[in-house]
């Protein structure tokens, strides 16, 4: 299992109590990935931090799973039902990191409220780099997603201090909570706020600039709708003195008894201005700043085009997911990964957590934006299809896989070279005729079946079983044999 955010807990859990080993994988050294980082989730309201602290718990009681934080894979070899994975463990990078790793095991709980609360290595912080092999049947893939990051100056963000991500918003006011009636951030009481939805999602080419991956994210990231109405209704319940607007394109709060957030927010006094992607809304200094910072600018589709000054404390960017980046993953993997850049599974609907690599599954939102209950499902479809592979205890191997001719096969490696599946194919040294010779050997396991060896093969020493070039030519001689014969 590499990544221990809530879908790789979930997968953990879910395959221990059928009684598989797991070994949990976690570059960060906490457990909980980005749920950990919340406060009160959409749509039930529940901490996000009893949330991870129940499976984190789980998960580190139980002696079938393995927990390796700080921790990434470094090589990999193998196939289905038999890869080793190469892992290497190793002090935390930042400061932070260490000093509050330190503060954890020190005290055997957390002692910071927020985070980290539960799910530091028991093992305690690993001192300097180790690398061990985990042999496997089955990986489950859980590397997450990573918030987008808006560019210089795109709605203020890094101009102006008052605009902030929707991820820093709701860790700033999970900090300040029962703190008084008045929302105050960074000693600034806070009397107005704008919350922008879509930055960095649904982008169109020829109106929005591509961000730090260089790519327009053209989906929508389907959980800042109902994450920003959740914030906006926490905030006019727990501080009804501070005024909320958010500007949006369209509201997407698709799940069950999310709807609901959006019709608590327009209760609750929450102000909807709706703009379109071609004249988005502009964060300017105020004219009059000694009042409010900065002003934001729209022209509200709702009132047939109006344009608005909203003045403002505060503006909140709702930005959308990005995968986690795993380009080492992905070239050791051959993974493969979709034109969002997100982890692409065979079929969105008949086989919605297996990847082309036979053995490899997805879980949560290194496949797709997903809020945490689809993430856990996600996570849960993984389990089952892992143990249904391990439980069977063999492999079923596609039988048209290559076949190598010995007798007529010279030793050129042409084949070897052309072949698209790294392992597949391999040149060995075998004794023909009390002569040591080079010969090409297949590995079925990871053939992929596509012929590309028995094209270049000069010498027609290779074939793929059931359609071989032999049968292939008697289908040509009796097409052509039936033509001339009409
Ligand atoms: C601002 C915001 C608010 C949200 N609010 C809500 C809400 O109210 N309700 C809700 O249901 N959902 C909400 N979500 C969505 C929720 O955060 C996600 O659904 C959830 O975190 C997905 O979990 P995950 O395990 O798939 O990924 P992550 O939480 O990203 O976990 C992935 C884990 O993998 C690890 N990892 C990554 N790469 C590697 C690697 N190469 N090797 C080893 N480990 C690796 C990471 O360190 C991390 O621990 C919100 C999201 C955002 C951004
Ligand atoms: S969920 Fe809402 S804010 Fe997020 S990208 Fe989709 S429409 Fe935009
Ligand atoms: S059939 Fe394809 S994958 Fe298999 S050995 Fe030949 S080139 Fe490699």
């Amino acid at each position: 299992m590499i990544g221990a955010g809530i879908a790789g807990l979930r997968a953990a859990k879910d395959l221990a109590v059928r009684g598989f080993e797991v070994v949990l994988i976690e570059r960060s050294p906490f457990l909980g990935g980005r749920t950990a980082l919340l406060d009160r989730v959409a749509p039930t309201g529940e901490k996000a931090s009893d949330l991870v602290s129940a499976l984190a718990e789980e998960a580190l009681r139980d002696p079938a799973i393995h927990i390796h934080t700080c921790a990434r894979v470094v090589g990999f070899d193998g196939y289905v039902g038999n890869f080793n994975l190469v892992v290497r463990t190793e002090p935390p990078d930042s400061e932070e990191d260490q000093e509050k790793l330190k503060r954890v095991s020190e005290s055997g709980k957390s002692t910071d409220e927020f985070i980290p609360f539960v799910g530091v290595f028991p093992g305690g912080i690993p001192e300097k780099v180790e690398e061990f092999t985990v042999e496997t049947g089955v990986v489950v893939l859980a590397t997450g997603f990573k918030p987008y990051t808006p560019r210089k100056g795109e709605y203020g963000y890094g101009e102006f201090e008052q605009v902030i991500t929707l991820p820093e918003f709701i860790k700033k006011v999970s900090e300040t909570r029962g703190k008084g009636k008045v929302l105050e951030i960074e000693g600034r009481s806070i009397r107005s706020i704008a919350m922008i939805h879509c930055v960095g999602s649904r982008q169109i080419p020829g109106i929005h600039e591509a961000g730090e991956s260089g790519e327009l994210n053209e989906y929508c990231s389907r959980t800042c709708c109902t994450a920003t109405l959740n914030a906006a209704n926490q905030i006019r319940e727990a501080y009804p003195g501070t005024r909320v607007y958010e500007f949006y394109r369209d509201i997407r709060t698709y799940g069950r008894g999310q709807e609901e957030l959006y019709n608590d927010a327009s209760k609750n006094g929450v102000v909807f201005l709706r703009f379109e992607p071609e004249e988005p809304p502009v964060v300017t200094p105020n004219d009059r700043p000694e009042e409010y910072p900065l002003k934001v600018t729209v022209k509200d589709t709702l009132t047939f085009g109006e344009e608005f000054d909203v003045p403002v404390d505060l503006v909140v960017l709702a930005v959308g997911m990005e995968p986690n980046a795993i380009p080492d993953l992905v070239e050791m993997m051959k993974l493969p990964v979709g034109a969002d850049l997100f982890l692409l599974e065979v079929h969105p609907k008949l086989r919605p957590v297996e990847i082309s690599v036979s053995g490899i599954l997805l879980a949560g939102t290194c496949q797709a934006p997903m809020d945490i209950g689809e993430a856990c499902s996600a996570a849960g479809a993984a389990a089952v299809k892992a143990s249904g592979i391990l439980g069977r205890g063999y492999v079923e191997l596609d039988p048209f896989v290559a076949e190598v001719d010995l007798e007529k096969c010279k030793g050129t490696g042409a084949c070897v070279e052309a072949c698209l599946s790294e392992g597949a194919l391999k040149m060995v040294e075998m004794e023909i005729g009390g002569e040591k010779v080079m010969r090409a050997e297949v590995f079925p396991a990871l053939c992929l079946g596509c012929g590309a060896c028995v094209a270049v093969c000069p010498e027609n020493a290779i074939n793929i079983k059931g359609w071989t070039l032999k049968q292939y030519e008697d289908m040509v001689d009796m097409i052509v044999a039936d033509t001339v014969g009409q």
